[in-house]
């Protein structure tokens, strides 16, 4: 009995041993430099620039036939006026009438070009909600240290700091050894298809490789990682992938003073139930894993003994995670129920009902993946699958082991001192995916800092920016250039 229990307090000693020196031996990913701060910037001027951007009413409506020609064709002149250098040594092609990509030549031709993205429009402004913004949506108004209005987070902002780092850069007498392009979609926000993909097309046409592509999708953020307070920057290396699902029901209709058991509706409710109650599992790989190699030897204990130790911790760890959206959203592909019809009249039966399912899909999954979950978790022959329009399958995931990685997260360590870098899952779909044949490493961030209020703002009501943000973006921007010349 004595040795039974000795064999067991030295086993618990060990695998606590094991567990401790794992923890301790968890080396920092985070890269040592010392800041940059030599940036020559008029900071009233370039507040003022991003502000008139603002004031063309570049939207994407679902309607093509909407599109304001005289707003696209207003922003591309105000552009060209006002970052001359850019337009003197940089070559424009319009593409797709609105959409515009610009050609910086660099001198030495065994380099690969890089790819700086951005789009131009922005979505619309629900008319019954533009009273309730604090600045009138299209104003651009410059009040309280910001610049207000739809498209100073997404994403004219980096429209425009990177014409700023250019312009910058060209006053400066930089010479790039790479080929730099600029890319500004005009449509990212119904899809991309007349804007980013024809410029991708173009590309691939002219056979060119790139070194890499750096898109929107992840920024500075705070709080939202258990036991980490400073702030991170999210480097997204993959996107989830994008489906909606109509589950639909066929019944007797009739009037509703005999119903059946149970109606076209219940039937539905029971399904969307099953799936609400069946979520995909959590998985800790792909981006998810290198987020927590990341993130996890700069955590407060005991959080970074259970990243140094997922052997042992991996189902904690994915309970912690699944526990707020936000980082839920990162371990599974989400099963989000958002549309559901039945009869137009209280007092008759639906003789057919529908509802709409959108899931975000995990690199690693398929469509194909989610339709037979659906199939299989709601087992019943009485419903209905059809796909809704917009398929997108999940990116791959470009890698953090690559020198390109190590670029983007030394600018970002050069700028923002004060700031932990990590690889990130970008849960939208963005118009990098268009650039994917033509190369592995596609990185996805913006260094604007987001704070918890700020979420809503996207595609929301006081869409703002901070001008000391916006100083920062063109900053980086810069930074990241000076940095690709090698
Ligand atoms: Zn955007």
């Amino acid at each position: 009995m004595k040795k039974i229990l000795l064999i067991m307090v030295l086993g618990i000693l060990i695998l606590m041993s094991v567990v401790l020196i794992r923890a301790t031996s968890f080396k920092s990913k985070q890269v040592r430099v010392e800041p940059v701060s030599d940036f020559p910037l008029n900071t009233e001027q370039i507040a003022d620039r991003l502000s008139k951007a603002i004031q063309f009413e570049t939207i994407s409506y679902q309607e093509p036939a909407k599109l304001e020609k005289k707003e696209f064709i207003g922003l591309q002149n105000y552009i060209e006026k006002t970052f001359p250098k850019v337009h003197t040594t940089l070559s424009k092609k319009v593409i797709g009438d609105y959409s515009l990509l610009y050609t910086w030549e660099g001198n030495a031709i065994d380099l690969k070009p890089i790819l700086l993205m951005g789009h131009l429009d922005v979505v619309p402004v629900k008319s019954e909600t533009v009273d309730d913004w604090t600045h009138p949506p299209f104003s651009g108004s410059i009040a309280d240290g910001y610049i207000w209005g739809r498209g100073a987070m997404d994403v004219k902002v980096s429209v425009l700091s990177i014409l700023e780092a250019v312009e910058i850069l060209l006053e400066q007498g930089f010479q790039t050894h790479r080929t730099i392009y600029l890319a500004f979609g005009h449509d990212e926000e119904v899809g991309g298809s007349n804007g980013a993909r024809e410029i991708a097309t173009l590309l691939q046409s002219r056979e060119v490789k790139l070194e890499y592509v750096l898109d929107e999708g992840g920024m500075i953020t705070e709080g939202i990682i258990p036991g980490i307070y400073d702030p991170i920057a999210l480097v997204g290396i993959a996107e989830k992938g994008y489906v909606s699902i109509e589950l639909s029901v066929e019944a007797k209709g009739g009037h509703s003073s005999m119903p059946p058991k149970q109606t076209a509706l219940g039937i539905l409710s029971t399904a969307i139930t099953k799936l609400e109650k069946n979520q995909f599992p959590a998985k800790l790989t792909g981006p998810a894993r290198r987020l927590l190699e990341y993130i996890g030897p700069e955590q407060d204990f005991p959080n970074k003994v259970f990243s140094a130790n997922l052997w042992l911790f991996s189902s904690l760890v994915k309970r912690q995670l699944g526990s707020s959206p936000a980082t839920n959203a990162l371990i599974r592909t989400t099963t989000a129920p958002t549309m559901f019809e039945g009869s137009d009249k209280e007092n008759i039966l639906p003789s057919e009902a529908s509802a709409v399912v959108n899931f975000r899909i995990l690199p690693g999954q398929s469509i194909n993946d989610v339709i037979d979950h659906v199939r299989n978790t709601i087992d019943d022959p009485r419903i209905n699958l059809r796909l809704l329009n917009l398929q997108i399958e999940p990116s791959i995931a470009s890698d953090v082991e690559s020198p390109i990685f190590n670029l983007i997260q030394t600018t970002i360590h050069e700028i923002f001192p004060d700031v932990l870098v990590t690889p990130w899952l970008v849960v939208g779909a963005t118009d990098s995916r268009y650039y994917a044949e033509l190369t592995n490493n596609i990185y996805r961030f913006i260094p604007i800092r987001i704070g918890p209020e700020d979420a809503s703002r996207f595609h929301g009501l006081n869409e703002r920016i901070s001008i000391s943000d916006y100083e920062n973006c063109v900053r980086f921007f810069t930074q990241l250039i000076r940095n690709s010349n090698m």
